[in-house]
């Protein structure tokens, strides 16, 4: 932290030197957004650092913490730490008893809330920055300078270095419309499969195999006319093999029983990558020269790999793009032009005796399965190496200025990879993606070695660490009647019946059409929009256009379903669903027919968690979303008081209303009569308010 501190004083001091600036400060202290956001940097690696130098878990940590001294001073910290979150958390308007034993069990729950309070802060930023800059939000892709008539859509807090008066515009990230792409989808030999079916591993030769492939994946279903997954199906139905065979990651077994060789647990001798000037680089866009390249890689003991990935215009999204390099040659293959057949790499990606290095595979694993089926055996993830090494940061760019002095330009991480022919800057760019790849991974090992005393441990947890990711599986979104459940518990929204019908609706639609048109759902609806309409209800169709902007065109184009939809949802009688207890009340409301609240086990529940009605119809409750839902049936006997007097609440609660509840496809308000002058809605034997009547205690 004392480099952050004298970085303050550094800056104070620049302030004072300047008496006019101090007016203008930024905030106090800071005299303009950067100072504000270097001092905030510094600040935070320097936190990041010092927690990675505290004792690991394992053996370092359970020395520490036989001590009292140690362990007080965990607990201190932690509280604290905890209780900075909860306020930065309450400050966003998250979900925030991180400090609060009682309302959460573990670890895991607590994660989960801070990855949702990040996602909520980080959309908030993303809004601002938008905003600021008279943005529409939209995730289109970025594309090079100059690719197409510049329509910019922004370009003034993106700018590189914030050196916005010199006007280098080269420096200036362009987010252009990919209008003129074609869709390469349209190319593809074998449809993409985006029904809602589980994904089955592309794969009918396995190279390398210690256990042969089941039979049933060992031929292609080519003469069915039906998508892949059903024609396995229907493959695996007349040969009576086993489901789990299906869905098997191909190379389980081998990677089960990878044994590495010795040499690659020792300290290497470090080879200089050589300079991209003298390096050859080729362009692979046939079958021959990949079956070339095939070969030149099953001859090497070593080869780098990075993919690019294009995830607007598709529904699962599409690899564009394959980086490799040797230690003589880099390679850029065309994943679009040779998908169906680059599954002939296999041969020298699954075998055992050549090292696959990556960077931050977790994603390529699963692309690599999805559109090439292609499966790595031996893999180094540098990513996991400078992990295991505490470096701080563990970007590539990172790793690259520290052992290659290489400033990498990330401009085109998120370019529209799908561009062909593919342009010189973005060709440059992805081949530096590997090209020192191999030395950045002797380095790591040299390092790991004498950071592990010239023992192989750490050398090994890397490697371990790179094998569970390399068998991982590719899921496909599968999407469920409650799918829709997990964005709105993102988005922290308090929505009453109506509004929640009106989101449930949307994200079916919007998921039906973006498998049916091979789009993603970000560009069929973008959740911010679907959370707008959702949110006003409008009663006209020109109110869902004026609710999204700019309109996406498959909104355009189907307003008028999305009307009814939207009526549909406004036919809903209006009850309150707020937000701490939304996710509960929700599945009260809308899957009645669940059994939620039976004799389960209530042992979660404490009296202040419990519903409770009043005469006047109000519902009051705190916060139920920690019931637990899993059916386990407790004999009374074993209930505390208060718990059987929760349970006996909770089914009163369940009691007089289900029969008024809507089945599970809402067409209930025939018979409601709403009296706008007070805003009830009379359901016949029920009063319920309409929401802005609700109470003000029912948040936490
Ligand atoms: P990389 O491994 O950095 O070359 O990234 C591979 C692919 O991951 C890119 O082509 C993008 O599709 C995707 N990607 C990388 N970084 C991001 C990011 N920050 N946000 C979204 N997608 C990303
Ligand atoms: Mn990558
Ligand atoms: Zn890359």
């Amino acid at each position: 932290m004392d480099s952050s501190n004298s970085d303050k004083q550094n800056n104070n001091q620049s302030v004072n030197e300047d008496p006019a600036g101090v007016d203008n400060e930024f905030c106090p202290g800071f005299k303009d957004v950067d100072a504000f956001v270097k001092y905030g940097l510094g600040t935070v690696v320097a936190a990041t650092k010092a927690s990675a130098s505290l004792p690991q878990v394992g053996d370092e940590y359970d020395l520490y913490r036989s001590f009292p001294g140690f362990q007080e001073f965990c607990e201190t910290q932690g509280d604290g730490l905890l209780h900075c979150m909860s306020q930065i958390m309450h400050h966003h308007g998250c979900r925030a008893h991180m400090r609060d034993r009682n309302k959460l069990t573990g670890l895991e729950e607590r994660f989960d809330l801070v990855v949702d309070s990040n996602d909520v802060i980080l959309e908030k930023v993303g809004i601002l920055l938008d905003d600021a800059a008279g943005v529409n939000r939209s995730q289109q892709p970025v594309m090079p300078a100059g690719f197409q008539p510049p329509k910019i859509v922004v370009s003034s807090w993106n700018r590189k270095g914030g050196d916005s008066g010199s006007g280098r515009s080269s420096e200036t990230f362009r987010l252009l419309q990919a209008k003129n792409v074609t869709r390469p989808q349209l190319k593809f030999r074998e449809k993409v499969d985006n029904s809602n079916t589980p994904f089955t591993p592309k794969i009918f030769v396995k190279p390398n195999a210690i256990k042969p492939l089941p039979s049933c994946r060992s031929q292609r279903p080519e003469d069915l006319d039906v998508p892949a997954a059903l024609a396995d199906f229907i493959h695996q139905q007349r040969t009576q093999e086993h489901v789990e065979d299906m869905f098997a990651h191909p190379y389980q077994y081998e990677l089960d029983h990878l044994a590495l060789p010795e040499n690659l647990l020792s300290k290497p001798e470090p080879q200089m990558y050589k300079p991209l000037a003298e390096t050859k680089c080729s362009f692979i866009d046939t079958l021959e020269d990949l079956v070339a390249v095939n070969e030149k890689l099953a001859k090497t003991s070593e080869f780098a790999v990075d993919l690019e990935h294009h995830s607007y215009r598709s529904f699962l999204g599409i690899t564009c793009l394959m980086q490799i390099s040797t230690r003589d040659e880099d390679f850029i293959i065309d994943t679009l032009e040779l998908r169906s057949e680059l599954y002939i790499l296999n041969e020298a990606f699954t075998d055992p005796a050549i090292v696959k290095v990556f960077h931050g595979a977790d994603s390529d694993i699963e692309w690599l399965q999805k559109d090439l089926g292609l499966y790595i055996v031996n893999m180094f993830d540098t990513h996991q190496a400078s992990r295991t090494l505490n470096l701080g940061r563990h970007s590539l760019d990172h790793l690259l200025k520290l052992f290659c002095n290489v400033d990498s330009d990330k401009r085109y991480q998120l370019a529209d990879w799908r561009i062909r022919p593919l342009p010189d800057e973005m060709f440059q760019y992805a081949r530096a993606d590997t090209h020192y790849l191999l030395y950045v991974y002797d380095r790591l090992r040299v390092d790991l070695w004498e950071v592990g005393n010239g023992q192989p441990a750490l050398l090994q947890m890397v490697w371990h660490k790179s094998k569970d990711i390399s068998l991982k599986k590719y899921m496909k979104p599968l999407f469920t009647e409650d799918s829709y459940m997990d964005l709105l518990r993102k988005q922290k929204k308090a929505f009453n019946t109506q509004q929640l019908t009106a989101f449930r609706l949307l994200y079916g639609w919007r998921d039906k059409l973006a498998r049916q048109e091979d789009e993603s759902t970000g560009y069929v609806l973008p959740n911010h929009m679907m959370i707008k309409i959702s949110d006003i209800l409008p009663k006209e169709p020109q109110g869902i256009i004026a609710c999204c902007n700019p309109v996406p065109p498959l909104v355009r184009q189907q307003v008028n379903e999305l009307h009814l939809l939207v009526q549909q949802a406004r036919e809903m009688p209006l009850l309150k669903v707020r937000h701490a207890w939304g996710h509960a009340m929700h599945w009260l409301f809308l899957q009645p027919e669940i059994p939620l609240f039976g004799p389960h086990d209530t042992s979660r529940v404490s009296e202040s968690d419990i519903p409770s009605f009043t005469p006047d119809g109000k519902i009051y409750l705190k916060s139920i979303v920690n019931i637990n839902y899993v059916d386990t049936v407790k004999d009374p006997g074993h209930l505390t008081v208060a718990q059987q007097k929760a349970c006996r609440v909770v089914e009163s609660f369940q009691n007089p209303f289900r029969m008024y509840l809507p089945s599970n496809d809402i067409h209930i308000s025939k018979n409601a009569k709403f009296d706008p002058s007070t805003k009830i809605y009379e359901l016949p034997g029920i009063t319920s308010k309409c929401c802005d009547c609700a109470p003000a205690s029912f948040s936490e």
